[in-house]
């Protein structure tokens, strides 16, 4: 057979898919001055092929058949795997249905096919419920599979082939970019584990399968196939929690520097599975950058959505040493938890400077069909598009501010943030204490300005 993976590029905004909200994917269209950088930055920095579509495509090669990529070209095959997405699911439904007219099966996987198959029903003639793998493997078995199919999580994930990038990557160029921990270009993605841990009640991360791990011997024979294959890589380690167990990562670490493996790496975690062993092992290993959750300052609002928070006096220590390693950091935060007021979220956005991350996300908060947030927040859910569920557009009635408001505020997070001479010394790591005397007197100037423009325009919005 000829197997069709298509992972279809995503219109205007900086569009991300895959792993990113667990699969429902995100959609930044530039707001402000400051986020059209930012998604400009993105779209070089951040693109990355699908690591679903190369576990689709190992399969395939496994069974023997061809496989081709289409990121939104129409091309003759038996069988197309769409990468659905909420973000992008009228393109993705529509390129599916020019593809049925040529004769071709098509079978949509990922979270938001999964829990709201209606929006892709019309396009497909299958649509996969779970992990795509156990599905994906009746299908190049030459089943053909139609309407709503189960597909029961593999619990060995050993047992799975090496992603297999070919058709999906090709050999990209990368781009080493001074102070920057990703390249421009040329990364790949690789899960070490599925699923996560821990109980946030808006994350869509863990409502697809449970947690499970791969072995470490596992995760060191692709990171050397890699490696023999391509060269030495950047590896997007895109688990929910990759430093979930201190003693795997530890040990993956001795590995990487034993078998002489000699790609950088980033990975995604919670601060309070750092510690500052783990941290040196990890940069001596590879690690170059990494994103965390921070979410919100106010430990109240953290523990009314089921997370878990992290004293802030670990999470200081933790960036420090970062910083002294040379270790790039992306704190995560979230705006406009129910319990949020203009005031929370400010502090939020305080917290955000002070902690001095390299880079920050902020993101409005979204309540994800399928999460134990989107049950309880139903009621107050008044967006009917689900393509504006792209984690920067209010979807909701928030009980004390309004849309624009929550937008302003979104706006003010990422200018507070970004505009700042301190931003650019703690980028390109200055860390001359004479120096930071006279860059913090800046910030405070500039601070200053901020706050007066959003005065004004507090005062333009009630007018
Ligand atoms: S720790 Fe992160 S990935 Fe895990 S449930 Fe919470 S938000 Fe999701």
């Amino acid at each position: 057979m000829r197997i069709v993976l298509a992972d279809i590029s995503g219109g205007d905004g900086f569009v991300s898919k895959d792993t990113v909200a667990g699969g429902y994917g995100s959609r930044l269209r530039p707001f402000s001055r400051v986020t059209r950088v930012i998604a400009a930055l993105k779209r070089g920095f951040h693109a990355m092929p699908s690591v679903h579509l190369a576990y689709a495509a190992a399969l395939a090669r496994r069974a023997g058949h061809e496989v081709v990529a289409s990121s939104g070209e129409l091309i003759d095959g038996d069988v197309a795997i769409v990468l659905s997405s909420l973000v992008d699911h009228r393109r993705e439904t529509q390129w599916a249905t020019a593809m049925r007219a040529r004769g071709v099966r098509v079978g949509f996987i990922g979270l938001a096919a999964q829990n709201l198959p209606e929006l892709f029903a019309d396009a497909a003639d299958f649509i996969v419920r779970g992990e795509p793998e156990s599905a994906l493997m009746r299908v190049m078995a030459g089943e053909p599979l139609s309407g709503l199919v189960a597909s029961p999580q593999i619990d060995d994930l050993d047992a799975l082939p090496f992603p297999f990038w070919e058709p999906l990557a090709g050999n990209r160029r990368r781009w080493r970019v001074p102070f920057a921990g990703r390249p421009v270009g040329g990364s790949l993605p690789v899960l070490a584990s599925r699923s996560c841990p821990e109980f946030c009640t808006y994350c869509p991360h863990r409502i697809q399968s449970g947690y499970r791990t791969r072995s470490v011997v596992n995760i060191l024979d692709e990171l050397s196939y890699l490696h023999d294959t391509r060269g030495p890589l950047h590896i997007v380690f895109r688990d929910p929690l990759f430093s979930n167990d201190r003693d795997r990562v530890l040990a993956l670490c001795d590995g990487i520097r034993s078998r002489g493996l000699t790609h950088t790496f980033e990975c995604e975690t919670r601060l309070d599975r750092l510690d500052e062993e783990l941290l040196v092992a990890m940069r001596s290993a590879g690690l170059r950058a990494m994103s965390f959750g921070v979410e919100a300052v106010s430990e109240a609002t953290l523990k009314k959505v089921g997370r878990r928070p992290i004293p802030e006096a670990h999470q200081r220590a933790i960036l420090a040493r970062c910083r002294a390693l040379g270790i790039v950091t992306a704190a995560f935060y979230v705006i406009g938890f129910m319990s949020d007021t203009r005031e929370s979220i400010n502090a939020t956005i305080d917290y955000s400077v002070e902690l001095g991350s390299t880079v920050a996300q902020f993101k409005v908060l979204t309540p994800y069909p399928g999460t134990p947030l989107f049950t309880q927040m139903k009621p107050a859910i008044v967006e009917r598009d689900w393509e504006r569920f792209d984690g920067f557009t209010p979807t909701f009635t928030h009980p004390a501010l309004t849309a624009d408001e929550l937008r302003r505020l979104l706006g003010n997070a990422y200018t507070r943030f970004y505009i700042r001479p301190s931003f650019l010394t703690n980028y390109l790591r200055i860390s001359r204490p004479a120096l930071h005397r006279v860059v913090r007197s800046l910030d405070q100037r500039v601070e200053r300005r901020h706050a007066r423009r959003e005065a004004l325009v507090a005062r333009e919005a009630t007018w």
